[in-house]
């Protein structure tokens, strides 16, 4: 039976229960609504470690746009259903007051990494995902943690997190799934209207026609093509488009090297979607 424990103080206790029986630990640090990219992690959690930890928790401090936060899709009763067959040991779902009770909270330094792309636009929000990820690798105890490259950058903040903080903890990166028409899952996609919903696979489309120009474009060539093909969009704003190093994702100038990656971030009405790609 998989358990669901709503404090720090349980959740700590079994994972160092199941520590010190010798048991590999691989956690999944989520904000619920989950889908199938969620799942697909902690499948492969299950597949690579002997227990398997799931943490259900909307973080308010990542979040720089107050109505984003209010409209976040919660829904504890499907998440709980969708892990159970998935090798999912336990849950931990705690409410804000238990992750945040009144002590002050860190603030980290991630350089270069954090201040391009999301970090340069939704200020604020790679410190409060660090903070969160922080106290939860030190409830989750985990040997490994998973991460999707859909949220590349994040990926990239939390292997520095881990390096700085958490040298014990493998971080595991994961592919993007994707729905059948390219777009990637994301539990925002659930507050799509129809017509949003309809438009949103343009943007993978688009990132794939990148690729196709990678071989003998310019990063700046790219760039102004894919401007072009949202401002002649009637519905899909675009944000940023940016082609980046994969590891420190600082702009690439001039030709793409292997590794080189593609970033976007798209409006879809008030719905803020983000996507990326490996070039080559
Ligand atoms: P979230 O609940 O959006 O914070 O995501 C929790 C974890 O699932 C993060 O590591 C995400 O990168 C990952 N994730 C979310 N959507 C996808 C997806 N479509 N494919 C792969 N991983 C994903």
């Amino acid at each position: 039976m998989m358990k669901l424990f709503n404090t720090i103080r349980e959740t700590r206790d079994f994972a160092g229960s199941l520590r010190e029986n010798g048991l590999k630990i691989g956690f999944v640090p989520t904000m619920g609504a989950l889908h199938e990219g969620h799942l697909s992690l902690v499948r492969k959690a299950a597949s690579e470690n002997d227990a398997v930890l799931v943490s259900i928790f909307v973080n308010p401090i990542q979040f720089n746009n107050p109505e984003d936060l209010k409209k976040y899709p919660r829904n504890l009763e499907q998440d709980l259903r969708l892990l159970e067959p998935e090798g999912c040991t336990a849950v931990f779902a705690p409410e804000v007051s238990e992750m945040y009770a009144g002590e002050v909270q860190k603030q980290f330094d991630f350089g270069p990494l954090a201040l391009v792309m999301e970090g340069a636009f939704r200020p604020g929000h790679f410190n409060g995902v660090a903070v969160v990820v922080d106290k939860l690798f030190n409830i989750a105890l985990p040997h490994r943690a998973y991460f999707g490259e859909k949220d590349y950058q994040q990926l990239q903040i939390i292997k520095e997190l881990a390096r700085m903080e958490h040298p014990g903890i493998e971080i595991v990166a994961c592919p993007i799934s994707r729905e059948p028409d390219g777009l990637a899952r994301s539990s925002r996609n659930e507050r799509l209207t129809a017509e949003m919903r309809k438009a949103a696979p343009y943007i993978h489309l688009v990132l794939e026609e990148a690729i196709n120009l990678a071989g003998n474009h310019t990063a700046e060539e790219i760039t102004k093509f894919v401007t072009y093909k949202f401002e002649s969009h009637p519905l899909l704003r675009l944000e940023y488009f940016s082609i980046a190093n994969g590891e420190t994702l600082q702009p690439v100038n001039g030709k793409t090297a292997p590794g080189d990656r593609a970033f976007i971030a798209v409006f879809a009405g008030e719905i803020r979607l983000i996507d990326n790609i490996r070039l080559i």
